[in-house]
């Protein structure tokens, strides 16, 4: 099966050229409207977020563990006065920690994950990027993904208000946003539906798998608006994601993809606390819990039930301002394996 032509058909044209000098990169027009664009994503995400509720915490950048569900992603040590520190790949022990002072807490949060070298080409990897990372206490995966969806349809609506100068530099029509603000809900979708769905295109997607990059291109260029992808199998996730009690072996948890080809914005899911689950789930995804120390702890302790999201802001920008690919939503990009500042 050719997975490679179906994939080549569907996605955004790829990026062609690599970001030039800092000083070329950064005085273009082009890179000049994206990051006043995506400056008015930022405001917009905390007027809403901040709107509901949440308090706004800054995350942290090292720490003694990080977040190990970045699917093939290294992750990068630090000397911290002789102990091996890591740099964040994602803010999620941090976010359930925090649940145990505020329910509702989001940060913008920096993460470093070296990509293999392949991804260099997928026009949607960076090793260094940030998180619109959300989380809430006492909450379902359905409270999540209403939230997921309510900030999205924000963003979009304060962008056509405020940057349609932007918009019209990098000629991105403001009608492409039209069938998301309809105010219909996002379509869902069970990871299992999307299988069939990519088998029925021809796409030779593993059942028991993420759905591959290729496959998300598919079915994102099948859609004129965002929608949900839902209930994973348990292999493809980190611990934190909650397996379904009603469905041993699906996990409780989504992804939202965009549509036109854009592929995966954002993943979520209703998180496991209960320190027993934790720790098996750790040995199962081959996680040494001795690791773990100060997170395992306050787990023990007890931290509450809640669910949660990542959102990839420079994801999202490229999605909105309609790029070839995610490293011009960067000032300083850092893409896998190129040496640059
Ligand atoms: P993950 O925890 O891997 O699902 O990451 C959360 C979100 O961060 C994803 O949905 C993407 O939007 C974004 N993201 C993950 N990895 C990268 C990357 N290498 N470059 C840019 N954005 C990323
Ligand atoms: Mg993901």
């Amino acid at each position: 099966m050719d997975t490679t032509s179906a994939a080549d058909a569907a996605t955004p044209r790829p990026a062609t050229t690599l970001p030039g000098s800092p000083r070329e990169h950064l005085s273009s027009p082009t890179t000049r409207a994206v990051l006043r664009l995506q400056h008015t994503v930022l405001d917009a995400a905390r007027e809403h977020l901040g709107g509901a509720g949440f308090t706004e915490l800054l995350p942290p950048i090292i720490g003694p563990v990080t977040d190990p569900g970045a699917r093939g992603a290294k992750q990068v040590d630090v000397d911290y006065y002789g102990h091996r520190y890591k740099l964040m790949t994602s803010a999620i022990l941090y976010k359930q920690a925090s649940l145990t002072a505020f329910d509702r807490i989001f940060c913008i949060a920096p993460n470093v994950r070296l990509e293999p070298l392949e991804t260099s080409s997928t026009s949607r990897h960076l090793a260094e990027f940030h998180q619109i990372d959300v989380e809430i206490a006492h909450a379902s995966r359905d409270d999540a993904m209403a939230v997921a969806e309510g900030l999205v349809a924000h963003v979009l609506r304060r962008v056509v208000e405020r940057s349609a100068g932007e918009l019209e530099v990098l000629g991105r029509d403001p009608d492409a946003f039209a069938d998301l603000l309809s105010g219909e809900p996002f379509e869902r979708r069970t990871h299992t539906a999307a299988v069939a769905d990519l088998h029925g295109l021809g796409h030779d997607q593993n059942p028991d798998a993420e759905i591959d990059w290729a496959g998300e291109a598919v079915l994102s260029a099948k859609s004129s608006r965002p929608f949900f992808l839902t209930d994973y199998p348990k292999g493809s996730r980190g611990f934190y994601d909650k397996e379904n009690p009603a469905r041993p072996g699906r996990l409780l948890n989504f992804d939202l993809l965009a549509p036109e080809g854009y592929g995966e914005l954002c993943s979520g899911s209703e998180r496991e606390h209960e320190y027993g689950t934790i720790i098996a789930r750790m040995r199962e995804t081959g996680e040494n819990p001795a690791k773990y120390g100060w997170y395992l702890e306050m787990v023990r302790a007890g931290i509450p039930g809640s669910a949660g999201f990542g959102i990839g802001l420079e994801r999202l920008t490229r999605y909105i301002a309609g790029l070839e690919s995610v490293w011009q939503a960067s000032a300083y990009p850092k893409v896998p394996g190129v040496v640059s500042p």
